[in-house]
C-alpha cells in the first residue's frame, strides 16, 4: 500500500510542535497526506487526496524531530499513516531512538492491520513500535465530544506492546492518565 518513492513522505502540513491534543505530554505530529476511508463528518478531507500535499525527504523530516527539546512524543496522524506505512516506520524508529513514545491514528482497525501485515509483514514491523495505536474510521453517529484523544465512541485507544504480548486488545489506561493529574482531558478528532 505504500504510494511514494523511497526516502521520501506525503504531508499535509510541516511538522507541528506544539500539540496537546493529540495524545500525552507536549507532541510533535506528523500530518501524512493521504486517505482512502473518506468518512463522513471527517475533520480534515484536504488530507484524502493522494496526490495532494507535498513529497517531503525523510531526512528533512528527520532534522525536524531531533531539533525537539521538551517533547514526551511523536503522534503521526493524517490522512492515515497506514498508506505510507514504510516512510512512517522508518521516521517512527527514528523519533522512538531518540526517547520519544509513538502514538498512531488510523481509519483501519487493529485487526484488520494484523490481517494486512500477514501478506505485508511491514504492519508488523510497524505495531511493534507503536505505543498506542488510536484505531478504527470516524463515525459521525458515535461521535462524542467528551472522550479522550478521538472522536468517535468506536475508536479506541489500543496499548499496542501489551496487546501484542498478550494476543488480545489491551487497552491504554484512560483512568490511570486522568489520574495522574498532570494532564487535562481533552477531547480529540481525527
Ligand atoms: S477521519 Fe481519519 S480515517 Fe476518516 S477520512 Fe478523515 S482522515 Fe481518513
Amino acid at each position: 500500500m505504500e504510494l511514494n518513492k523511497k526516502g521520501y513522505i506525503r504531508l499535509a502540513a510541516d511538522l507541528q510542535t506544539d500539540s496537546i491534543v493529540d495524545g500525552p505530554g507536549l507532541r510533535a505530529v506528523l500530518w501524512t497526506q493521504g486517505c482512502g476511508h473518506h468518512c463522513r463528518g471527517c475533520q480534515n478531507p484536504q488530507t484524502w487526496d493522494f496526490n495532494g500535499g507535498g513529497l517531503v525527504p525523510i531526512s528533512m523530516v528527520k532534522d525536524a524531530i531531533a531539533e525537539l527539546e521538551y517533547h514526551t512524543g511523536l503522534t503521526i496522524s493524517g490522512g492515515d499513516p497506514m498508506y505510507q506505512v514504510e516512510s512512517c516506520l522508518e521516521i517512527a524508529k527514528y523519533a522512538k531512538s531518540l526517547g520519544l513514545n509513538i502514538w498512531v491514528y488510523t481509519g483501519f482497525t487493529f485487526e484488520e492491520l494484523l490481517k494486512l501485515s500477514k501478506t505485508e509483514p511491514i504492519y508488523l514491523e510497524f505495531l511493534k513500535i507503536i505505543d498506542v495505536l488510536v484505531d478504527g474510521r470516524f463515525i459521525l453517529e458515535e461521535r462524542d465530544l467528551s472522550i479522550l484523544f478521538r472522536g468517535s465512541r468506536n475508536q479506541r485507544l489500543i496499548d499496542v506492546q501489551k496487546t501484542l504480548e498478550n494476543k488480545n486488545v489491551v487497552l491504554f489506561d484512560e483512568q490511570e492518565y486522568l489520574e495522574q493529574g498532570k494532564f487535562k482531558k481533552t477531547p480529540m478528532f481525527i
